[in-house]
């Protein structure tokens, strides 16, 4: 099957009682045992539940992974995800992770006794240096958040797997409709379902993919033990956002292209960070790894009043952290998503006061456009 199809047909689609296309919300936290020496497939729903398997199991089948698992929210999934490890484990992290990801493992998983060093991913000979002995895992978003800077996934998988070093990704920003991480060798996929594959800024959730079975039992254990699942309601309407993610994908994939050549031509934009650039550092790598640049990109403005002008006055893409919805999403990553990195270092890292992240939707583009350049020339 090829995606789309596979959008609307992996996993179980069809109610199995009523024949219903689509699996119902089994509202329920427990269900009827039949027998005292054996407990049925579902015994509580905090293990099972007909509505997040489905949810499950599309996931994973688009992901090309053996199993997939549906958590209450991406960071969630990544804080479950990140239990496989153990005390005395270090992780080698991409320096410009996911604002929440870097607060939970430098304040959280730290005092866990699980440590890690961030380096610049797109750097092999970075990532090669920090490895230690008990290096257990090396942790990637590519292209990453805001500046999208590409790693080379393949690359990264083939060093760590000879030393027995776990590559976890966040693919978030491209969803398996662009880039399969597993297919580039990558142990472990991990999503803010919040985003595209939702599409509809309407849930959280978020999820954890792979394709090792022992990896799979692991997290398998942490999810129902640690218990961070996600509902049968929002199961439901995440299974319903996802079956639209291609022509979603397209269409925002495609009006991102126009904006980002207007953008080019406007004198108050100094720089754009795309990796559909031909001048992205990353461009012939994510052209390698994936099969498009995505609705994601970010760019620097001349003055701090320009950014601001650009933020407040935008009428049609709401000022607001978060993306991939089919709302245009404009966002100010110094004052949001890496709110919680301290200025030093991300300022060290690139994210500027004057860089705007814009997450396009499927308003027209030529709307998108006079909407920003009002806001451009307003006084
Ligand atoms: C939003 C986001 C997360 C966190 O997901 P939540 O669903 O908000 O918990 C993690 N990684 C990336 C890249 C994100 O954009």
């Amino acid at each position: 099957m090829k995606f789309a199809t596979k959008l609307i047909h992996s996993g179980q689609t069809i109610d199995p009682r009523t024949g219903a296309l689509g699996m119902p919300i089994y509202q329920t936290s427990t269900f009827r045992q039949q027998s005292i020496d054996n407990f049925g497939k579902y015994d509580y729903a905090r293990s099972d539940n007909p509505s997040r398997e489905a949810l499950e199991e599309a996931i994973a089948a688009l992901e090309g992974g053996s199993r997939g698992f549906a958590f209450a929210s991406g960071m969630a999934a990544i804080s479950s995800t990140l239990l496989v490890f153990s005390p005395g484990d270090h992780l080698v992290v991409c320096d410009d992770v996911y604002g929440g990801a870097y607060r939970v493992l430098t304040q959280l998983f730290s005092r866990l006794g699980i440590q890690s060093t961030f380096v610049d991913a797109t750097d092999l000979a970075a990532i090669k240096a920090a490895i230690r002995p008990e290096t257990k895992g090396i942790y990637l978003e590519s292209p990453s958040n805001p500046l999208l800077k590409v790693t080379d996934l393949r690359a990264v998988a083939e060093l760590a797997r000879p030393l027995g070093i776990i590559t976890l990704v966040d693919n978030t920003f491209m969803t398996p409709y662009l880039q399969r991480p597993l297919e580039l060798g990558c142990d472990i996929v991990l999503h803010s379902g919040t985003k595209f594959l939702n599409g509809h800024s309407d849930v959280i959730c978020g999820f954890a993919v792979v394709n090792d079975v022992e990896l799979g039992n692991r997290i398998r254990f942490i999810q129902n033990g640690f218990g961070a699942i996600l509902g049968p309601q929002d199961s439901f309407l995440t299974m319903r956002g996802i079956k639209t993610l291609k022509v979603r994908m397209d269409q925002s994939q495609q009006s991102t292209i126009t904006i980002v050549n207007w953008l080019a031509q406007q004198k108050q934009v100094t720089r754009i960070h795309y990796p559909g650039l031909a001048e992205h550092p990353g461009y012939a790598i994510q052209k390698a790894q994936a099969d498009g640049p995505g609705a994601v990109f970010s760019f620097e403005l001349d003055s701090f009043e320009t950014t601001r002008r650009l933020l407040e006055g935008s009428l049609l893409s709401a000022f607001a952290v978060s993306l991939g919805g089919v709302e245009s999403i404009i966002s100010y990553p110094a004052r949001m998503s890496h709110a919680a990195v301290p200025k030093e270092e991300r300022e060290r890292k690139g994210i500027k006061d004057t860089l705007i992240r814009l997450s396009v939707g499927l308003e027209d583009a030529e709307d998108l456009i006079a909407d920003m350049s009002a806001a451009f020339n307003t006084k």
